[in-house]
Parts: structure tokens; sequence; C-alpha cells
């Protein structure tokens, strides 16, 4: 038979699954004999079995019968006994914390009798009725369904009438007649009396708790939270105990660690005279925990003993909430204590030197997440107003600066030392000068692999994407959100962790792990912390980290931050401001020779490039990939054209040759779906001379490094391949040009090539694709888009926020790889690709490379590396540490 009720005293930590965190710690200090209040905890088994079936389990009233009378038992009370009650909290615990988001009901026990029984024994009748009060009341609205506002209504009116400031202006009788009201509401609602029997309010709140777990604000939360929606929740049951029965009692709130910073220490709120709900509740101040010291040293001393214990037991921060009943000290609650991520680092630091946990397990405790918010500045949180609007957070950190509407502004204001802030409705390459002058990129389309987005990240600025509350009126040179408008000029400040955007500058605050990772400086004990977890990662992890950098800059920044190599250099950013102008020449030659000068004039500009990032690399991969995005991106807007030459023609003169020559192109070239066009190798195979072109440069640049004693260690890499035969003519490709530097210069140019696996057919067909190929790069980005049928640029701004409500996933699959879909055609071709070439080297170039859950999976699945954006490096070098871990994520808290 399965067994749905535990007492305390049965329980542990380790069945939080089962009896819910709350429960099963509750159960931990009870073995720990630390004084907690009698109970028993009813399993989110059995809430389960009650969603599902609509009613209780037949066993479980038996079963609470039971354990109420070995609880009575143990108090020598009774529960609603007239004279001398047992009264009882019945109080929700899922596995993980919810807080307030279900039911919770306090002084079950209490009725017509027993209110008069409780102000005998504790002396206290307003105390009595109060509690009773509070009983009707929420019984009356979780269990019963009375609309709650109804008693909040009835309890102003009272105040009113007695001129009370709050409910400590009411006395006993003026609570014994709001009880009279609040049962006389409930008849009124329900046709139903509030029940005598504390029985049958016990088993009623029981389910009513159980019932909450589907309440609408529960679910909202738990999407958010990622909580699954099918774990249900514990109930605990336990013995009331009084924080209101005058100045000898109180309740409050403590941590056995600063939460904020993780120093040392005992940090916390005491509200004497008080419940625990009120403590959080903040209607009157609380005072500091050391306070209490003072007014009531026996208790604090012990309240000092118990929390030494409860860290030294869990190892770690605890939380704990505590009430003092004349003058008795009990431990209502603990748990292992949220934290930020700057407290996270040090609290691990700190125990691991105070030898409580060990090395690997101070690397469990922290993680990517936390370690990207310490690497950004942000805005100082208690100086910020509300936000002006919000979009996706799609590049991290705070920035300040004056909105500007285009790239040249950007770059002239920029130029002359001003901070600005660009605002596009989407960015195009032709941003790229505006986007590297500017403080912070702000879209009002778009989604986090947009161009803004993808761009911004790769170079480190702040960027919010997809604000579609912003109306943005280039040509006006202003933005407008609702009422508001905001000329160019005026000084915004955007979160970029945040996805907000604040008018005005909002203040911030320097970031000193960035400044560790930049130049090694181990300037506090906040970096230090982090400068040990990085050195425990490193040691542990299998998966190399490289980086995606298409400048000498980058790479160098990347090689700072740890980077093992460039993972993914995208060659089409090198052909953007004035060279744009020169892939125009090419897309317009007319003959070979026109199109042989053109592709002329890009090569020493690329070799260049490839010389700079090969010397930052130096000894270390560069992949190299060769052009993948649709040509016409080179090209004007084709509706641009069509206005100069339309308005050239209505002032009757001949329209600029050249406008029409490019108009004709873009209107040749223009494709519905140009993700889906002629990109990747496709160009290759069509364009005569483009590959050429770029595979010479590398070679060029590869001979050139060597002549000057580097060590450099090129990997070329085909784009969007779908079929064995496209990367076969490829590579032939790539192979006579290398060859023929090769005899040119007289230095042997060997260049792995590969190719990148982001399209269906490529994962499917990996075994075949793998006998051309010596490595693989998941291009996770768009292997996303092609397997969903997700135009990365649209859809996340488009409708994303309805499919995360609608929880058909949890996180946008952009973001964190979709394992069961995407994930399964990784391992189809890491397995199929390796069968068929044993040394076949596999990375990822994707976003995802720089997204910690994502690296724990490509770590699970054998990848060798992981490319990111440099400033995801240390990120990614943490969390493939953490993925090495015996246990992966290490031992989770509760
Ligand atoms: C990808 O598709 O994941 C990738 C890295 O290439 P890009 O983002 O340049 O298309
Ligand atoms: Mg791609």
């Amino acid at each position: 038979m399965v067994r749905y009720v535990y007492d305390f005293a049965e329980g542990s930590r380790e069945l939080a699954d089962l009896l819910g965190g709350k429960g099963a710690n509750l159960a931990e200090m009870t073995r720990l004999r630390l004084p907690v209040p009698p109970g028993f905890t009813v399993t989110t088994e059995a809430c389960r079995a009650f969603l599902a079936a609509g009613t209780a389990p037949d066993t479980l009233a038996d079963e609470i019968s039971e354990h109420l009378a070995t609880l009575e038992q143990t108090a020598g009370r009774q529960l609603g006994r007239p004279d001398d009650p047992l009264l009882l909290s019945v109080r929700s615990g899922g596995r993980f914390s919810m807080p307030g988001m279900l039911e919770t009901i306090l002084d079950v026990g209490l009725n017509d009798a027993s209110v008069i029984g409780l102000a005998k024994v504790s002396g206290n009748e307003r105390f009595a009725w109060d509690s009773y009060r509070r009983l009707v009341q929420m019984f009356g609205s979780t269990v019963m369904g009375v609309d709650s506002s109804l008693f909040e209504n009835a309890m102003t009116d009272l105040k009113r009438s007695r001129g009370a400031a709050n409910d400590l202006g009411l006395n006993a009788a003026d609570l014994a007649g709001l009880v009279r009201t609040y049962k006389d509401l409930i008849r009124g609602e329900t046709g139903e009396d509030f029940p005598q029997s504390p029985a049958e309010q016990l088993r009623r709140a029981v389910l009513a708790v159980f019932a909450s777990w589907t309440g609408e604000r529960a679910r909202l939360y738990r999407r958010r939270e990622h909580i699954p929606d099918d774990l249900g929740t514990a109930v605990n049951v336990q013995t009331m105990v009084f924080g209101n029965l005058g100045s000898d009692s109180g309740s409050g709130v403590a941590f056995t660690r600063d939460p904020a910073t993780g120093r040392p220490g005992l940090y916390g709120d005491y509200l004497a005279n008080a419940q625990g709900e009120d403590v959080v509740a903040g209607i009157r101040n609380t005072v500091p925990l050391t306070a209490l010291e003072e007014l009531d040293p026996v208790s604090f001393g012990q309240l000092r003993g118990h929390m030494e214990t409860l860290e030294t037991h869990y190892r770690d921060l605890c939380d704990i909430e505590f009430t003092i009943e004349r003058g008795r000290l009990w431990m209502l609650q603990t748990r292992v204590g949220k934290r930020t991520a700057e407290a996270a680092f040090a609290i691990a630091a700190e125990l691991v030197d105070e030898k409580l946990i060990t090395p690997d397990e101070g690397l469990a405790r922290v993680d990517g997440d936390g370690l990207a918010r310490l690497m950004f500045p942000r805005f100082d949180i208690s100086a910020v107003g509300e936000a002006l609007a919000h979009g996706l957070p799609a590049s991290p950190g705070a920035a300040v600066g004056a909105a500007v509407f285009d790239s040249a502004e950007a770059v002239r204001r920029a130029a002359s030392g001003e901070k600005v802030v660009l605002v596009r409705q989407e960015t195009t390459p032709d941003d790229l000068p505006g986007m590297i002058a500017a403080q912070a990129v702000l879209t009002s389309r778009g989604g986090k692999t947009s161009h803004a987005a993808v761009v911004a990240r790769g170079m480190g600025t702040v960027c919010v994407c997809g604000a579609e509350e912003l109306t943005v009126d280039s040509a006006g040179r202003r933005f407008t959100v609702g009422d508001t408008v905001v000329e160019e000029g005026t000084v915004v400040s955007v979160d970029g962790s945040e996805g907000a955007v604040y008018l005005g500058a909002a203040p911030l605050v320097d970031s000193v792990v960035m400044r560790y990772f930049e130049t090694g400086e181990r300037s506090d004990g906040r970096v230090e912390a982090v400068a040990r977890a990085m050195e425990r990662a490193d040691g542990l992890r299998r998966l190399e980290v490289r980086a995606n950098a298409d400048t000498p800059e980058d790479a160098a920044r990347a090689r700072r931050f740890g980077a093992q190599g460039v993972g993914l250099c995208r060659t089409e950013h090198m052909f953007l401001g004035e060279r744009r102008k020169l892939v125009e020449a090419m897309i317009l030659a007319g003959d070979e020779s026109a199109r042989e000068k053109a592709l002329g004039a890009l090569l020493p500009l690329q070799r260049q490039d490839f010389i700079g990032i090969l010397k930052a690399m130096d000894g270390l991969p560069v992949t190299i990939r060769l052009i993948d995005p649709p040509l016409h991106e080179f090209l004007p807007d084709g509706t641009d054209l069509a206005v100069r030459i339309a308005t050239a023609e209505a002032q009757g003169t001949a329209p600029a040759r050249h406008d029409t020559e490019l108009l004709d192109a873009v209107n040749r070239m223009h494709e519905e779906n140009p993700m889906l066009g002629l990109r990747g190798v496709r160009l290759g195979l069509v364009v005569p001379g483009l590959v050429a072109m770029q595979v010479r440069a590398i070679a060029e640049a590869v001979v050139e490094r060597t002549r000057a004693g580097g060590s450099p260690q090129a990997e070329i890499m085909v784009p969007l391949v779908g079929a064995v035969e496209e990367l076969r003519i490829e590579r032939a490709e790539v192979e006579r040009v290398l060859a023929e530097v090769s005899e040119e210069s007289g230095i042997p140019v060997h260049c792995p090539v590969g190719t990148m696996i982001e399209l269906p057919r490529a994962a499917l067909t990996a075994g075949r694709i793998a006998e051309e190929a010596e490595f693989f790069s998941f291009g996770t980005n768009d292997l996303t888009q092609t397997t969903w049928g997700f135009s990365r640029d649209d859809v996340e701004a488009a409708f994303f926020s309805a499919y995360l409500d609608k929880g058909i996933f949890a996180t946008s699959p952009f973001e964190t790889l979709d394992r069961e879909g995407v994930g399964r055609l990784v391992r189809i071709a890491v397995d199929e690709g390796r069968a068929a070439r044993p040394d076949l080297k596999i990375g990822v170039c994707g976003e995802h490379g720089g997204d910690p859950d994502s690296v724990h999976f490509f770590h699970a699945t054998g990848l060798d590396y992981v490319s990111c954006s440099p400033f995801r490096v240390p990120v990614a070098r943490l969390e493939a540490g953490r993925a090495a871990l015996p246990e992966p994520g290490g031992a989770a808290p509760p």
C-alpha cells in the first residue's frame, strides 16, 4: 500500500521529491533535534493522485487521522478541544519554492467553543478572537471559495466605524463581531456554514492546498521559473506556535551569511509580538536580527547555535524562519538560501577554505549565468525608476548615451567623444560602423539571433532588440513610446541584461570581474573567488573553448579571455563598410575581366585581415568560414534605389547609370526566402572566382605568417552544405588553390577542410559528408531555424512570447539548444560522422556554444569544442568545467 503521510521524525532531506522542500527540511531539522513544532507531511504523491482523480486517495483520511492521533499524544492536547485546543497550520511546500503562489491556512482547530478555551489558556482574549477571525477568513476564501475582498471590505468597514488606524485598534469584542460577520458572509455566499468540526477543517484545508497547485498564478509562476507542472505540492501540517502573544514573543527570518555579498555573519530581521506572515508583509518595521541579542539574549544565543548547526550540516548558506513564543524559540523552516551571483562565488570559495565542501562542490555551486552577470557593468537598481520600454535582453550589460537614428550620426557624435545609443527599427550590415561607435543598440524589431543581436553580442555591445512598444521614425529622428516622444540627442539608458530602456542617465557600477579577465588583475576577494572557480573548471573540462571572432582585436581579446582558438571567423563581415563597393563591383561585373578586377581588389584586404587574426591566435586553430550570406545583402536597398531613380526621372534628369544597374541586380537577385536561397556553399558553386579568391587570401596569409616565423593553424570551413557532392566539388577547388599557392610560394600550405552541419539533411547524411570533411562544426543557429522552420530573424519578436506563455517551450530554442529535436540531429551527426571518420574533430559555433545548458549537452554528446563570442568564453569555460564534474551540475541544493 502506498504511504501518503510521514511524521517529521520519519522524513529526511533526501526525500525532497516526496515531501517537498519545506517538508524535507523540517524533517531534517527534527532529526538534528532542533526545536521544531511537531507535525507531519502529506506527500506530493498524494497531491498527484488527488489532481489525477479529482478526489483524495481512499486511504488518505485514515492516514491523516492516525498521524494526528500521534501528534495529539505527543502534545498532550487535542485538535480543537474546547478547554485547551491544539491548533495546526496547514502549509504548502513543493519540491521547488514557489513563494506565495500556493495556499496556507493557519489556526485550524478553532471554532465557537475552542476560541473560548484559547482565550483562557493564553490569558489573551483579543489574541484568541484575532486567531479565529484569521482562520475563518483564510478558510472562507481558500477552501470555500468566497471572494477575499469581501472579508477585506468587512474589516475596513469595521475599522472605520471604530476609528481604528489598523487592526491593532480593534478589541476582542470587535473581533468577535467580525467573526460573526465573516460567518454570515460565508453562509450568504456559499449556502454553507463555516465548519465547526476541527477534523473536517483539517481534511478540507489539505485538499484546498492540493487544489491551489493548478491555480492560475501558480501555473504562471511555474512557467516563468521552468518548474514542471506535474510535480504537485506536499502539505505540511504542523503545531501552531504563536509569536503574537506579547512582547516576549515574536517572529523573524535569518541568514547564516549575507545573501547579497556572501560575507559570514548573522543577517536577518526580527519583529516582536508578530506572526511570521507579519514580518514578510511589512506592516510594521522590523529590527535587525542583532537587536534580538538585547531583547532576548537566551533565545538569541540558541538561535545562533542552531544556525551554526544548520550551516555545518547543510554545508551551505541557510535561510531560516523562526518564532519565539513567550521566550521559547521554535524553528519553523530552513532551506539552502537564494543568493546573488557575487555571494555565490564568495560563499563557494569560503566554504572550500573552511573545508566544509570540496573544490568540486564549490564549482557546482556557481554558474555561468551568474558569472555573466558579474562581467557587465550594471545599473544601480536602487536608482533607476520605471522603464520606458521593454524588449529582448539580447546582449547583456548597461549603457547610457544619446539616442541617434542612423549609423553616420552615431559615428559622427562618437568621434567627438559623445556616448550614443543607436536606435533602429532593425539593423543591417550597413549599420556596423554605427554599432561599433555606439554604447548600445536598441531595435524595435528582430529576435535574439537577429543581426543586431548577434553582432552586438559578438562585440560585447549592449543590445535590446525587438522592443515593440517603440515606434522608430528614423527620418523624423525620433522614436515614440505611447505619448512619450524621444528626439535625437535625448539621453537614454539601455539595460541589455534585463531588456529594459530608461529615459535619462541611470548611474552605473563597474565590473571588477571583467577587469580580471582583461588584465589578470586579482583586485579583491570577489575576483579571487571567481578566479578560483575558473581555475578549477579549466582543470576539469574536456571541452575546448574557442571564440567566434572576425577581427584581430576580437581574436586577441578572446585569447586573453582564455579562448583556445577561433571556431568561427565569418568572412563576410570583412566585406562591409567601404569594401561593400568592391563586392558591388563584383556582382555588377559584366565580364570575366571586370569580375577578376573586383575580386583582385578584395584579395589583399582579406589577406591582411587573416594575417592579423592568425597572428593574434598564433599556434592555435583558426577556423575560417567561406562566404555565407546571399550576395544581395551587400547591395543597397531596392526601394531606396527605385525612389532615387523615380525622383531623377520626375525632375526630368536621367537617373545615374550605376543606380539603374544596381536596381536591375537587386531585382534579379531578389529572393522570397533568402535564408533558404543562394547562400553558403551554393554561392561558391555558382559564383565564379569567389571561393578561389578567399582561399588564396587564406593561403597567402598562412605563407606570410610562416615566413614571419609564426605558427598559423588555419582551417577552412564550408557553410550550409546539405549533400556530400556539394562539399566534394567545393573541396576540390579549395585544394586546387592551396596547391597553387604552395607551388608559387615554395611553402607547403596544409589547411584542414571541414564543413558546418547546419541543415537537417547534413546531419542525416553526416556519415557521407564525413568522407569529405576533416571536421564538423554545428551551426546551431541555422540548424534550429531549419529544423523548426522558424525564421531566426522574425519569430522571436513575432510570437515567441505567446509560445512561452502557452508552454510550448520553456526557453527560446535559439537560446538554449532544443535537445529533443535539434539535439537529436546533433547526436546522429556525431555518431555517424565519427563512425565514418574516427578522428573527425567536432565543434559547435552557433550561439548555443556560449549557453550554459547547451554546453552541458555538447559535453555529454562528446564534442571536442564549443565556440562562442569572446565575451562568453569565460562562461563557456566555467560551464564546460561544471559539465565535467562527476555528478552533472553538482549536488543541486533544494
Ligand atoms: C549558425 O548557423 O549557427 C552559424 C554559426 O552561422 P551563422 O549564424 O553565421 O549563420
Ligand atoms: Mg549558419
